[in-house]
């Protein structure tokens, strides 16, 4: 079992209470390196998300609501109780999802990031006054809080994805109940330890629930009080949002899945794309909505690109993240090894060709280590390249112009990140016009950022997170004109 200072209360947290599971329910958390569990956690209940909710309620302030300044404080004040925390945050995180150790207290600081660049702008939701006065009214809009928020996040950056949303949350004055991914709710516990203990908010200001998606899940798709829901996760579980959420007319903010393209002309510095490659594929085990899932290579320079990536993948450590100089630790559980295992078989079984890995048959069983592999000769047929893989398997594709590179990029359903990498100025300017993609790196595979919006077209999603786009999420512009 997990042991950590900010671990002594192992419950969801209710209007400023830590709270079990009233019908007693609970559930095991893996550390997915070793197979063990580490906690146990409680299962809530439906009446414990409609206590959560009502605790929201009473926190929400319409009327007068609380100040930019008191806003600004909470925010500053779980930035600083994240970067102060780092390394245990970190520690707790690295156990459950199996990220290497540094790479999971480098999740810590960028959540710390959104909570330090929401508390710097929010001066942006102040009230303001049209310069040009419309019929003869002067016209002040406000942005008031938009209520209660369902925030529900994946297991995949167990820190960054709720920092994204919590942070434009609170800045807005909404109160929120927050659910947390199932394999992964620890890292979100230790972040409620730290507001109960740092910051200074109102009780319900933040709630905590955790448990079976489809019980939390219907309390926050069907309570009247909860006007918004903000989700990371799959597009399959988003679009079931949309539906049960019409009635209601909710709004919603979603961040989905991805399919992105990762395109390699033949005068692009193939050293950098390389580097740049491996460091956005190998992130998080692969399993990143903004990872590389199509690498398109232009044929020329197919043959040396692969060498490249074999070069530098055959290098890689694979392992315990807590264990020291690991680059890449398990896949999150059993049917995430078996999916990317399934996308290798199928892609060798119809004409692809391993440059770096093991043949599927050599993988082993009993654990959830699936070692960086490269493909080449990948077609649009194969899983792989229509489906996210959320693995370590990099495949490539070949292409010849730049037309037809971009109609490949966009030949998916999914438009979240798309990378180019060329030399050429005016073609990486519209080749990124091209592709319809939230976000789309030129010479770099960086992801998302705090300052920048980030967010997906198509069935990547609704909405943005970060950047002043990110900030206006939680609230509702309300005009308010005055006759003379
Ligand atoms: P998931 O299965 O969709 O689950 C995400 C969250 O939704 C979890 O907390 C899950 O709870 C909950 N959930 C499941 N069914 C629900 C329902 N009916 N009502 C309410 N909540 C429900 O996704 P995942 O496997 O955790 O995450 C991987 C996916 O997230 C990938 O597709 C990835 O691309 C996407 N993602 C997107 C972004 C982005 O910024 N666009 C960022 C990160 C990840 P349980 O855990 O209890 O099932």
């Amino acid at each position: 079992m997990i042991e950590s200072p900010l671990l002594d209360k192992l419950t969801g947290y209710i209007g400023g209470r830590w709270s079990d599971s009233s019908e007693g329910n609970t559930f095991d958390v893996y550390n997915p390196a070793t197979g063990e569990v580490i906690a146990k956690v409680p299962s809530m209940s439906e009446a414990d998300v409609v206590a959560a909710v009502e605790a929201g309620k009473s926190a929400l302030r319409l009327t007068s609501p609380y100040t930019l300044e008191t806003r600004r404080t909470w925010l500053e004040g779980i930035r600083d109780a994240l970067r102060e925390h780092k390394e245990e945050v970190g520690r707790i995180l690295c156990m459950e999802h199996g990220k290497p150790l540094k790479e999971a207290q480098g999740e810590v600081d960028y959540a710390a990031g959104f909570f330090d660049y929401c508390s710097k702008h929010i001066q942006a939701l102040d009230a303001h006054t049209l310069t040009e006065k419309p019929k003869d009214c002067t016209w002040t809009v406000h942005y008031r809080p938009i209520g209660v928020a369902g925030l529900i996040t994946p297991w995949n950056f167990p820190i960054g994805m709720i920092a994204k949303k919590l942070s434009a949350a609170l800045a807005a004055g909404c109160p929120s109940v927050i659910k947390p991914a199932s394999e992964t709710p620890l890292t979100m516990v230790a972040l409620f330890r730290l507001m109960d203990k740092y910051v200074d908010m109102p009780d319900g200001m933040v709630n905590l629930v955790m448990g079976k998606a489809s019980v939390i899940g219907k309390v926050l798709c069907e309570s009247p009080d909860v006007p918004m829901l903000s989700f990371t996760g799959s597009t399959e579980v988003g679009r079931k949002l949309v539906v049960d959420t019409a009635e209601q007319v909710k709004k919603l903010a979603l961040e989905l899945g991805g399919n992105a393209p990762f395109i390699v002309f033949d005068d692009a510095d193939l050293d950098s794309a390389a580097d740049n490659l491996i460091a956005n594929k190998f992130r998080g085990g692969g399993q990143t909505c903004v990872c590389a899932n199509r690498i398109f290579v232009h044929e020329k320079v197919a043959d040396a690109f692969g060498e490249k990536l074999a070069a530098r993948v055959n290098k890689m450590n694979v392992g315990n993240g807590l264990t020291e100089d690991v680059d890449l630790g398990p896949l999150i559980n059993q049917a995430g090894f078996d999916k990317v295992k399934r996308h290798l078989e199928d892609a060798l079984a119809n004409g692809a060709s391993l440059v770096a890995g093991k043949e599927p048959e050599d993988l082993g069983d009993g654990h959830l280590f699936f070692p960086p592999t490269v493909i080449t000769g990948v077609t649009r047929d194969m899983c792989c390249y229509r489906e996210e893989t959320f693995g370590p398997l990099v495949p490539m594709a070949l292409f010849r112009r730049e037309e037809e590179v971009i109609d490949a990029g966009n030949d998916t359903e999914f438009g979240l990140a798309s990378y180019v990498f060329t030399n050429d100025a005016e073609r990486a300017q519209r080749v990124a016009a091209g592709l319809r993609f939230g976000h789309c790196g030129w010479n770099t595979g960086t992801g998302p950022t705090p300052e920048a919006p980030f967010g997906g077209m198509k069935a990547s999603g609704i909405g943005r997170e970060g950047g002043l786009e990110g900030l206006f999420e939680f609230v509702e512009a309300q005009a308010v004109p005055r006759g003379f």
